[in-house]
């Protein structure tokens, strides 16, 4: 494009809270066809809220959140952050966990009262060899809701599964629709289940959901559809999006997201919604059509 236009094009989407990094990533921009978007943070609002607590005997509900509550407290997880605050409001955050491990991508482990507490996905319980079996039924039901189940062991055994909700941005649905009016494909891309992803996408009209994958495995789900010769933008806010917003051919970082996002990306979109992306393309496609 030339540099008259390559001008107005910035400007215009300065003007819409849209920061192009480089002349490069204004042009680049109009040749994407596959959109992948972050699920939390970027497609929701990225601030979940306890919903649910299913104790199975002999734990009540109490003691289940009181468990949770101890062993989460050190997680920075946004999940952990609504266990928590629930736990606070109940009264419950008297009790302290002795040892804490976070596992990327799956949970906690912890010792509280000195019991060891597993809270988290399917897969942790799997890996400690814990049958997740008798919580299944509870899960997939919360699950088909899209919440997402955190499910929960002591001492090797099952002992409920908790629910986290989170609620999808005002625009996220049109601004899915305008995408595929643009002729884009939209690919929803998330740690969380299978299931709990499935109703998420299919509230916000995307088709196509790559679940339970572990932050340091985006990147190469990006790659992987580059390696089928699609053009892909990546779209994210967290600090686990960052190898992916810088592997995919344009990167797009919500703004209200983390600053690594932001490092990583060649396009942000400061107000922090999916709308963002449909203008940015929409001023590439202008920018470049001025020149032929
Ligand atoms: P995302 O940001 O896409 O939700 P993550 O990779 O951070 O994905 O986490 C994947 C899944 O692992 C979460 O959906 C949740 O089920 C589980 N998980 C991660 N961290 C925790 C935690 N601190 N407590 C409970 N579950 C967790
Ligand atoms: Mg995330």
């Amino acid at each position: 494009a030339t540099p008259l236009s390559i001008m107005v094009g910035t400007g215009r989407g300065a003007r819409a809270g849209i920061l192009f990094r480089s002349a490069e990533a204004l042009e680049a921009a109009h040749e994407l066809d596959t959109i992948v978007l972050d699920k939390t943070g970027t497609i929701t609002a990225g601030r979940p809220a306890l919903t649910d607590i299913r104790a199975t005997a002999p734990f009540s509900e109490d003691d289940l959140l009181r468990l949770v509550a101890a062993a989460e407290a050190d997680s920075e997880h946004p999940l952990a952050t609504a266990v928590v605050a629930t736990a606070r409001a109940r009264g419950l955050t008297d009790t302290v966990a002795t040892a804490f491990d976070s596992v990327t991508g799956k949970g906690v482990r912890a010792t509280v009262d000195d019991h060891r507490v597993l809270v988290g996905t399917h897969r942790l319980l799997d890996d400690a060899g814990i049958d997740a079996g008798p919580l299944e039924p509870v899960a997939a039901e919360l699950a088909a809701e899209g919440r997402t189940p955190v499910l929960v062991a002591v001492d090797g055994r099952p002992a409920g599964v908790l629910a986290v909700a989170d609620t999808v941005k005002d625009d996220s649905a049109a601004a899915i629709a305008a995408m595929h009016g643009l002729g884009l494909d939209v690919v929803m891309i998330t740690g969380d289940n299978e299931r709990t992803a499935a109703a998420i996408a299919r509230d916000v009209g995307i088709d196509r959901v790559l679940a339970e994958v572990l932050p340091e495995r985006k990147a190469d789900e990006i790659h992987r559809l580059q390696s089928d010769g699609r053009r892909v933008g990546m779209v994210g806010d967290g600090i686990n999006d960052a190898p992916a917003l810088a592997r995919a051919d344009i990167g797009l970082a919500i703004g209200t997201g983390t600053d690594v996002a932001i490092e990583a990306a060649d396009i942000t979109l400061i107000a922090g919604s999916l709308s963002g992306v449909v203008t940015a393309i929409r001023l590439s496609r202008a920018t470049m059509r001025n020149i032929r």
